[in-house]
């Protein structure tokens, strides 16, 4: 494992100019792992210019030859996915199951963006004008500048990795603070694979504000991606403003979820647990509101606590373990204040409740699955993103409320519904304001299918076809025939 040379600059590894680290930890046990070159100003830099040197020879690349690195970067994923869902587990702290699943995910958006390299078309458009053609080119937009988030850390990546090399763009990426070592292992595998020097470059850094505003002010970087906080998306995004930068924004959630009285109570109990608890309620697409109709409470109530009795929380590695530790101590605070809020409020605790100190778990940051009912909007719950593994239950009585309760979120990334009838569950998907909406599906994500919110959920799509757009500029050419 690499020691203080983490950044990777046009094709080399290198430490921090001054040799400053930063610590890498595991959430579990709070043990130091590594440590990460905490790269500045000067490192950004760099980066920017090697990325803004192998823009134009990789743009000019064939999309063919684009797509053999993204596939081989794709098969060297998956022949190391073991290895890279244990790092993961150990610098993240999720199940080592659910971080291969991760992995998994990763590798896919390779697979599905190395395929629509090939399929960056134009157009021909027809003139009103007789000697006159318009043709309509696709092309990449320049040097990239993506930040990633410390939850999903290797598939975040790939799917801003991806869809850049594909397009023919150049990328200066920066990971969390938490987890740059997942981020080390993607970009030892695409030098592996071969992609040339200066396409892909990675800057760590405990100094997120620093490296931003460099790769946020230099008029060489004309994109931004960035998955994140809503908090940060909306100052990055002002900033990107003053060199008019294209920006992707996948920012915070507040889901809803909805179980409606024709919907099996306990199916839907099963897919409530799944989703609300899956990397520890730290998901963007997590559901933070769940609205139950009044008929079908109790039994649903009763299925859900079933489950959540079930959970075992622990280290990842350990077998057995199926849900982790939250990332740091300030994760802690927040689900802590949020849960004493709802209580004082009147919303009762049927599980949990409490940070996990016992059989060890002390060193580490767990909380234990928990359980609200009668949750209402008077509580931060009902509105602050949880991230944390927390069910909130909220009674409803009809359709029509709880269209207009689930909309009420100045977010709008996923939203969930459990319904038998046809009818309700056209009206209701199309209804509801959101990006993604699952009917009777937890999962309505795959590489393949464009992912992304509105409202202050962000801008744009990552995955699908859509995905790829995001890295490119249309050039329109009209010509005059002599
Ligand atoms: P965050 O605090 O906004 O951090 C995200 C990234 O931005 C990190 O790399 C962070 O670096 C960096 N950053 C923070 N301040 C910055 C600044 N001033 N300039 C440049 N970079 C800066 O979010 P997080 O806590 O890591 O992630 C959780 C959030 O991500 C949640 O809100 C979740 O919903 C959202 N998320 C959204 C999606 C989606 O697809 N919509 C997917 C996953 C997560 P440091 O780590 O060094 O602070």
């Amino acid at each position: 494992m690499r020691n203080g040379d983490t950044l990777f600059i046009d094709g080399k590894w290198c430490a921090a100019d001054d040799g400053r680290t930063f610590r890498v930890t595991d959430p579990a046990t709070g043990a130091v792992i590594a440590t990460a070159a905490d790269g500045g100003t000067a490192e950004t830099d760099r980066a920017i210019a090697a990325a803004h040197e192998a823009f134009d020879t990789w743009s000019a690349e064939n999309a063919y030859r684009r797509a053999e690195v993204l596939w081989r970067t794709h098969a060297l994923m998956t022949e190391r996915a073991e290895d890279l869902a244990a790092l993961m587990t150990q610098e993240q702290g999720k199940p080592l199951k659910a971080a291969l699943n991760e992995v998994r995910y990763a590798a896919d958006f390779l697979a599905w963006f190395a395929e629509e390299a090939k399929r960056v078309y134009g157009s021909s458009i027809p003139s009103s004008r007789g000697g006159q053609r318009f043709s309509v080119l696709r092309q990449p937009v320049g040097v990239v500048a993506g930040i990633t988030p410390w939850n999903y850390p290797v598939s975040m990546i790939t799917r801003k990795v991806a869809p850049a090399v594909a397009a023919g763009c150049s990328i200066v990426l920066k990971p969390a603070e938490q987890t740059p070592l997942c981020a080390v292992a993607v970009f030892e595998l695409l030098a592996e694979a071969g992609l040339p020097p200066g396409v892909a470059n990675l800057v760590t850094t405990s100094r997120p504000a620093e490296v931003g505003a460099r790769l946020l002010d230099s008029p060489l970087v004309r994109k931004l991606t960035f998955t994140g906080s809503t908090e940060v998306g909306k100052d990055l995004t002002a900033r990107a403003a003053a060199t008019m930068k294209r920006v992707s924004m996948e920012l915070g959630g507040h889901a809803p979820m909805i179980v409606f009285d024709d919907a099996d109570p306990v199916h839907a109990a099963k897919g409530a647990a799944l989703v609300k608890f899956l990397n520890t309620g730290q998901a963007c697409i997590s559901p933070n509101r769940i609205f139950v109709q009044r008929s079908v409470l109790p039994a649903f109530t009763d299925a859900l606590l079933d489950r959540v009795g079930k959970l075992v929380p622990g280290p990842g590695h350990r077998p057995g373990v199926t849900i982790g530790p939250l990332v740091d101590e300030a994760a802690l605070r927040k689900v802590t204040r949020q849960v004493e809020d709802a209580v004082e409020k009147g919303a009762r605790l049927l599980a949990g409740g409490d940070r996990l100190t016992d059989d060890g778990l002390d060193a580490g940051r767990f909380f234990a699955p928990t359980v609200l009912a009668d949750v209402d909007e008077s509580m931060r719950i009902y509105r602050e993103e949880t991230f944390g593994p927390v069910a909130a239950i909220v009674p409803f009585d009809d359709e029509s409320e709880v269209v207009r309760r689930a909309n009420d979120t100045e977010y709008g990334l996923a939203s969930y519904l459990y319904t038998r009838d046809l009818g309700r569950s056209v009206r209701v998907s199309e209804a509801l304001r959101f990006g993604i909406v699952g009917v009777n599906d937890i999962n309505p994500t795959a590489a393949a299918a464009p992912f992304g919110g509105v409202g202050m959920s962000g801008l744009g799509r990552e995955g699908g076809a859509h995905g790829i757009d995001e890295y490119l500029d249309v050039k329109l050419v009209g010509v005059c025939l002599p």
